[in-house]
């Protein structure tokens, strides 16, 4: 049995509900309550080791302060928010980067365990937790729309393949012998800021994701299961959302199996309570023999 975890960013349960989108509420769903320490609203780079180690972000320290103090970035913040009014779309982008990245450009790897540890739980990213160059690199790319040093299509482009190679991942990793397939996935987050005022396009790139989870659920075994996470949603204009191209609060979980997790704290416990132990002794075990069988040495 594996144990399949999506980190959907920003996927906003409410969007998802409006929407219709029946992959990414699965058997069951639920708002997740989520966390926040430097901002107001949850910051990426702050929730998924949260939700990782089961820790608040004053536990864990990834609060993304960097150089400045926190009362500086929120004021930063606060501005940027007034920004939005004028719905030039490299306004919203610089926003973006702002409240979601600030000093974030070297987010570290955070020290206590996580749900993620241990040979037979495979991870391609997670922000905080494994491998930080997959957001560091979509990042980077914002900055260069941002600077018109590149085209806002390449930066869609980029993160639609992004997270191909992310749901290609998965369909790999679940054919291998582990208890857990865990990946990070960015797009509904770019997209979702570019596209806060743009009902249409933002429902599409809703309806392309659940498509692609609905291929990941078709290719599960019987006995995989899957949970959805993220660590925000989005604030768009179409709601009655204070600041529309932010964070909002509402996060979703759902799965496959049992009810989701409905705190971002209570994340890690809930993954431990439902998967499966796996005998490294006999996983290795069974290999040469099968090997040795084939080859007519044992009966
Ligand atoms: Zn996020």
């Amino acid at each position: 049995m594996v144990l399949v975890v999506l980190a959907l960013d920003a996927v906003d349960v409410r969007h998802a509900e409006d929407f219709g989108c029946e992959n990414l509420l699965l058997d069951e769903h639920t708002k997740m309550q989520s966390v926040a320490h430097r901002l107001e609203h949850p910051h990426t780079g702050e929730a998924w080791p949260s939700i990782a180690t089961g820790l608040h972000p004053t536990e864990h320290g990834m609060t993304g302060h960097g150089e400045w103090d926190s009362q500086f970035l929120t004021a930063l913040s606060r501005i940027a928010h007034t920004l939005n009014v004028s719905g030039n779309i490299r306004s919203r982008i610089g926003d973006a980067i702002k409240q979601n990245t600030g000093q974030d450009w070297s987010l570290q790897i955070v020290d206590e365990p996580t749900f993620l540890d241990g040979e037979y739980r495979a991870v391609h990213n997670w922000p905080g937790v494994y491998r930080n160059e997959a957001l560091h690199y979509i990042w980077g790319l914002f900055e260069e729309v941002k600077e018109d040093r590149m085209s806002e299509e390449t930066l869609i482009r980029e993160t639609y393949t992004e997270a191909a190679s992310k749901f290609g991942w998965v369909h790999e990793a679940i054919t291998h012998d582990i208890q857990i397939a865990a990946t990070h996935i960015h797009v509904i987050d770019v997209l979702g800021h570019i596209y806060s005022d743009d009902r249409a396009a933002y429902r599409q790139v809703y309806e392309d994701v659940d498509e692609r989870v609905g291929e990941v659920r078709e290719a599960l075994g019987e006995d995989d299961e899957l949970l959805i996470l993220s660590d925000h949603g989005m604030e768009t204009t179409w709601l009655d959302d204070d600041d529309p191209g932010t964070h909002s609060w509402r996060a979703i979980a759902s799965t496959t199996v049992g009810s989701p997790p409905e705190h971002a704290l209570d994340v890690k416990e809930w993954v431990e309570d439902h998967v499966q132990e796996i005998d490294p002794e006999r996983t290795r075990a069974d290999i040469p023999e099968d090997q040795l069988r084939e080859l007519g040495y044992i009966d």
